[in-house]
């Protein structure tokens, strides 16, 4: 009897990667499509994953298949099919396609045991000394080892040749094992505050006037205030960027003790949940839901038909929405997908989740060690759990029979995956698994984004719209401020707000009045009312880092990075002022005069976060500010610890970036100032006026949520611009119809399809020359084909166009079927992006 042949995906890094097989006895009947399996591949052994049984094999003499990881299969049916598709759509090979399904725990926890084998003393006299010592190492542990635990026994030493000739000898035998990921408790650091009076006095006396310093006393100042030992994180967040250095020098002078707290890895542990009745719905989410549930509980011969695209301002409560949603597909036995742009940043949604399905809720994101991504798979593939919350890739987990997809905040460009292989849009995925699964998928925003607004419309899905926010918070308001008459008499927990009314600056007027603030009159009215009455305001700013170009006022001569050519962001310190390149950290002092002229005239221009803070402080040195960015931000918790010091009103005012613009629901903040919402309008980009649009409307979304009203301020040197005004008349469909015009003009999508090609090299004429060739290859392809309606941008050189050392060079192709044409072609060594979500 001949054996059975199976086609396997090999996971190596060439791009023709799929090849036969045979199953050896010992393995049929065994393995399964999706299985993981490991196979020898030249002279090495790589894993693979079984893609389906062969009649024939492609190849006269196939090779067995070594072993089998995971008795069950890793990589789900309707997953499988995803995997291909994604690799023929994306032009990636399908290794990494099937990667994505798999955690890479799984991937690190592949290993090997290797047992002994009894043997007598005249066999082991005649072993070399290395393994006899390996012989006696795993006896002393009990007959067994892992490779990996050997490797560390005999660090540099060829313990893998000596194990491959003991098993030749018949003294060890080995079997492939995949043992559980560590579930070891953690600790973590705490710090709590020590000093007498006359010992802080005295130690401050001491110290000089530097950033540490300053760091130091920050963490003081707030160590002062809790009277329990608290986690270091959160010192370093009150800080403002303070390090363990920071606190060793503390407790050495005596003034902190630190100490350890034990912490489990569960990521959902600290998260505090109630359980509520879900809401009353209002009227229109009433009849939002109607519909959503006549898709879920009567499908179309087992289809829910098309999708859902629900427009919702934002507070206008979507979210309710989806756990109704997952609510009832729970009850049919099946299980729901709920994708939100960055975990991190929807703490509250998550909260919203695991308080309605408590125990039920799964998280996949990538703040999530491998060990905390490999357990909650598990649990998944166990059937453990219900509802899945996480970054793009969760829509991968092997739910075992999902019936809805949430697809939260669409608009954000954290859905398509861009960093790396393979490069795919989460949404068009994301259509193709509810194809497969026959589940429902429900794209949530308060700005669908203009391509998938039309791709709705074009496609008959239903589009549902919330055009009001859900007045709540009441209690939580009463029970915050003592005065509560500011409450609409209303005995109904919930009604609509309107959405904050807002005022758009013409900053250039108010430099002809004589106002050098980066702070309108305006707003620095607004601001002061805020702090007056005890409410919160949060301050946007689309940069990071602090003022933004330092460039010469006299010769207007802009300082760039070296390596990358982009410019340098300031950074001040108490003594030091830096220039830094947030594309590859290069680093170098603030000069006294610029180089090109020489003149002293040289300075920052434009503001960041901090440069922003410190002029709050100046106007209002009262108000207790709180900085949301890039350099807060950059440990493990961080957003979590920021947004619960401002909802519990540690702070008065917050400032950030584009962070600040998801998922927060804050009912204290009545003002929400963007600083300057010009910042993006111009970048070479046929989505920038869009992407500023969006961001505005989220912006704004954080005013107001509640029953105090609010405001916002928006300022700008371009108030013409459309999409500013649209933005400050909360105008989406004005903004939609006036940007679709545009396009069709422009011939962009969602009119045309585009490809981005990028090449890059070290080398600028030789990344010129391959893009050259290129354009060539592809023009000869659109010529014989032709595809009269296809052509070419470019080629040219990326707008960053220089990134830590390399070069970068693009060409757009434009055509309703880029694949088509880019099929005919070999694309190996560039990064080809179909749909991209930027041309930069
Ligand atoms: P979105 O997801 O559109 O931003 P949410 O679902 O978060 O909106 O709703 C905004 C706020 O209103 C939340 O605090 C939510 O708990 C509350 N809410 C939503 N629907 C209702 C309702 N029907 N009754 C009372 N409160 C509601
Ligand atoms: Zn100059
Ligand atoms: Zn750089």
């Amino acid at each position: 009897m001949s054996p059975t042949y199976v086609q396997i995906a090999v996971n190596v890094s060439q791009k023709n990667n799929i090849f036969d097989y045979h199953l050896p006895p010992d393995l049929e009947g065994e393995v399964l499509p999706g299985c993981l399996v490991e196979v020898p591949f030249g002279r090495q052994t790589v894993q693979g994953v079984v893609l389906s049984f062969v009649e024939t094999p492609s190849i006269p003499v196939t090779k067995p298949v070594s072993s089998l990881i995971d008795p069950q299969p890793v990589v789900l049916p309707w997953l499988l099919k995803i995997a291909k598709r994604m690799s023929e759509e994306t032009l990636s090979p399908l290794a990494p396609c099937l990667g994505l399904m798999i955690p890479t725990g799984l991937y690190q926890q592949a290993d090997t045991l290797f047992k002994t084998v009894p043997t007598d003393l005249v066999k082991f006299n005649d072993l070399s000394s290395l393994q006899k010592r390996i012989i006696q190492k795993i006896d002393e542990r009990g007959g067994a080892l892992r490779g990996r635990q050997l490797k560390t026994a005999f660090p540099r030493q060829n313990w893998q040749a000596a194990v491959k000739n003991l098993q030749q000898k018949g003294l060890l035998v080995s079997q492939p094992v995949l043992p559980p990921p560590n579930v070891r408790p953690r600790t973590v650091r705490t710090a709590q505050y020590a000093a007498i009076p006359e010992m802080l006095t005295a130690y401050l006396d001491s110290q000089r006037q530097n950033a540490a310093a300053e760091r130091r006393r920050k963490m003081l100042d707030f160590l002062q205030q809790e009277p329990w030992p608290v986690e270091v994180s959160w010192v370093y967040a009150a800080s403002g960027g303070g390090k363990l250095a920071d606190l060793l020098h503390l407790a050495e002078a005596g003034l902190v003790v630190l100490g350890e707290n034990e912490t489990w890895r569960d990521p959902l542990e600290k998260i505090e949940t109630q359980v509520f009745d879900p809401p009353i719905l209002t009227p229109a989410q009433q009849a939002v839901w109607d519909r959503v549930e006549e898709k879920i509980c009567n499908p179309v011969n087992g289809r829910p038909t098309s999708p859902i695209l629900l427009h919702g301002v934002t507070g206008s409560g979507k979210t309710e929405i989806y756990l109704r949603a997952v609510d009832s597909v729970i009850k049919q036995g099946r299980q729901a997908i709920i994708l939100v742009p960055e975990i991190a940043l929807t703490p509250q949604t998550v909260r919203r989740f695991m308080a309605r399905f408590p125990g039920r809720v799964g998280l996949m994101h990538s703040q999530l060690s491998p060990g905390e991504r490999y357990d909650t798979w598990r649990r998944a593939r166990a059937g453990q759990i219900s509802v899945i919350i996480g970054a793009r890739s969760a829509l991968f987990c092997p739910l075992s029979n999902p019936g809805l997809v949430v697809i939260d905040e669409c608009h954000e460009t954290t859905y398509y995956q861009d960093d790396f292989q393979p490069y795919y849009n989460a949404i068009r995925a994301a259509l193709w698994f509810c194809e497969e699964t026959n589940s429902l998928l429900l794209l949530g925003s308060a700005t669908p984004p203009l391509e998938w607004r039309e791709y709705a419309r074009t496609h008959g899905w239903d589009i549902l719209s919330l055009p009001q926010r859900v007045l709540a918070h009441r209690q939580a308001i009463e029970d915050l401020l003592a005065d509560s008459n500011h409450l609409p008499a209303n005995n109904e927990e919930a009604v609509s707000l309107p959405l904050p009314p807002v005022s758009l600056i013409d900053m250039r007027q108010e430099l002809t009045a004589g106002n050098r603030s980066m702070f309108s009159r305006e707003l620095q009215d607004a601001l002061k009312q805020v702090l007056d009455t005890g409410r919160q305001a949060i301050l946007f700013l689309n940069r990071r880092g602090s003022a933004t170009y330092v460039f010469c006022r006299h010769c207007g001569h802009v300082l760039r990075c070296p390596r990358c050519d982009l410019p340098l962001t300031f950074h001040a310190g108490a003594n030091l002022q830096t220039l830094r390149c947030h594309t590859c950290a290069y680093t170098r002092q603030m000069p006294k005069t610029c180089p090109a002229c020489s003149s002293t005239q040289i300075r920052q221009y434009g503001a960041g976060t901090e440069k922003v803070e410190a002029e709050v402080k100046q106007l209002f040195p009262q108000a207790r500010t709180l900085r949301w960015d890039y350099e807060s931000t950059r440990y493990k918790g961080a957003h979590d610890i920021i947004l619960t010091h401002f909802s519990n009103h540690q702070a008065d005012i917050l400032i950030g970036t584009q962070m600040l613009a998801k998922g927060l629901d804050l009912p204290l903040v009545t003002l929400v100032g963007v600083v300057l919402a010009d910042v993006g309008l111009n970048l070479p980009d046929f989505r920038a006026a869009e992407k500023t649009f969006q961001l505005l409307m989220q912006v704004a979304g954080r005013a107001g949520r509640s029953a105090l009203g609010g405001k916002v301020v928006i300022q700008t040197f371009m108030p013409e611009h459309y999409a500013i005004k649209a933005a400050a008349a909360y105008d989406y469909e004005g903004f939609i119809t006036r940007e679709l015009a545009y396009r069709k003009d422009i011939k962009y999508p969602p009119f045309y399809r585009l490809a981005r090609l990028e090449y890059r090299h070290s080398n600028p004429a030789a990344a010129e020359k391959k893009a050259l060739d290129m354009a060539h290859r592809l023009q000869e392809a659109i010529d014989s084909g032709e595809y009269t309606s296809s052509e070419l941008i470019g080629p040219a050189p990326c707008f960053f166009s220089k990134i830590n050392g390399v070069y970068r060079w693009q060409i757009i192709l434009r055509s309703p079927d880029p694949l088509k044409i880019l099929h005919q072609l070999r694309t190996d060594d560039w990064f080809v992006l179909i749909d991209p979500i930027n041309l930069l």
